[in-house]
């Protein structure tokens, strides 16, 4: 499978108007919300599209609104990290793939970091199995990709605010397509 632009853009265009997991924004919203602080904080290329497209998951998993209506959690960074690994660079598929293991690592390692978050990132967090462990935590900050999947996780956690003016879908589009390397998987 090659992801082209094309997808990106449509998969935006029919699922972008979705609620965002229960918080006041939608996912497109949420996303241009993410990418765009990532883009002010002069992250890389790659980091800016693992934050636009970190949610992704939830919108190329069809069971995925479902599950999470049944209280189970479907995974969405691994779907969308396996989506996103067959024509993107590492450095765009492993931050997504990590930014809820992120979250479960600050709620170990900062003691305020879990009142910050909002309410329904605090179920999920429940959901995804808790805070981590000590040692799990320890482990965690070796993986490649745990500083950029830090990032992300507190840019995600800023994304959710009504009614932001972010730069357009077209505008982080060409820096997806800077990224895409459209190398498919043997
Ligand atoms: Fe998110």
């Amino acid at each position: 499978m090659v992801i082209d632009l094309s997808d990106i853009q449509s998969l935006f265009e029919t699922y972008g108007q979705r609620p965002y997991a229960g918080e006041a924004v939608t996912q497109a919203e949420h996303a241009l919300q993410c990418a765009a602080v990532a883009e002010l904080q002069g992250a890389s290329d790659e980091l800016i599209v693992a934050a636009l497209l970190h949610d992704i998951g939830h919108m190329i998993d069809k069971n995925d609104e479902r599950l999470a209506e049944n209280g189970k959690d479907a995974r969405h960074e691994r779907q969308g990290a396996n989506f996103l690994e067959t024509s993107f660079p590492a450095a765009v598929s492993e931050p997504v793939r990590l930014h809820v293991a992120a979250k479960a690592y600050l709620c170990a390692v900062e003691p305020d970091y879990h009142a910050r978050l909002s309410p329904v990132s605090q179920r999920s967090l429940a959901l995804q199995g808790g805070p981590m462990s000590a040692t799990d935590a320890e482990a965690f900050r070796h993986l490649p990709f745990a500083n950029d999947a830090i990032l992300l996780r507190r840019w995600d956690d800023l994304a959710k605010e009504v009614g932001r003016q972010t730069p357009s879908l077209e505008h982080f589009l060409t820096i997806v397509e800077k990224t895409l390397v459209g190398r498919t998987k043997a």
